[in-house]
């Protein structure tokens, strides 16, 4: 279901260190963390910590653009870290269609393998 902008989500939780995560990566505004349910041997999940109203990418604003530029940012910066030279895939799933499940953005990155495409 469709979360409201002030819904707390499982990714609050893990942020507020409330349920536990794998986190890889952190800093003041980003956080980075292995996916429960890897789709490659390497798959991970870069969020906002104060995700400012994004519930998904829809609702980006010029307002978001250094948070989003750095999120970008860190995905490339972490995948380094998790030797991902050999390449990768950055995917935002948007709304029902894209089939996004958590209501607060974040950036899958994943790779680690060699990947298909196009995705199914
Ligand atoms: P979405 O489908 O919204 O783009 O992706 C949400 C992702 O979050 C899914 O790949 C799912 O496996 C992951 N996920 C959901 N709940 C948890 C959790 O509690 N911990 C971790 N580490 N990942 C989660």
């Amino acid at each position: 279901q469709i979360a409201g902008e002030e819904e707390v989500t499982i990714f609050d939780k893990i942020v507020a260190k409330e349920i536990p995560a794998d986190v890889i990566y952190e800093d003041d505004l980003a956080l980075a963390f292995r996916d429960i349910n890897a789709t490659a041997k390497v798959h991970f999940l870069v969020i906002p910590k104060d995700r400012q109203g994004l519930t998904g990418i829809s609702k980006s604003e010029e307002k978001h653009k250094e948070l989003l530029g750095h999120l970008m940012i860190t995905a490339a910066k972490v995948a380094e870290q998790e030797n991902l030279s050999d390449g990768y895939r950055i995917v935002i799933n948007e709304g029902k269609f894209g089939c996004q499940s958590v209501y607060h953005l974040h950036i899958h990155v994943i790779g680690g393998e060699q990947l298909g495409w196009p995705p199914t």
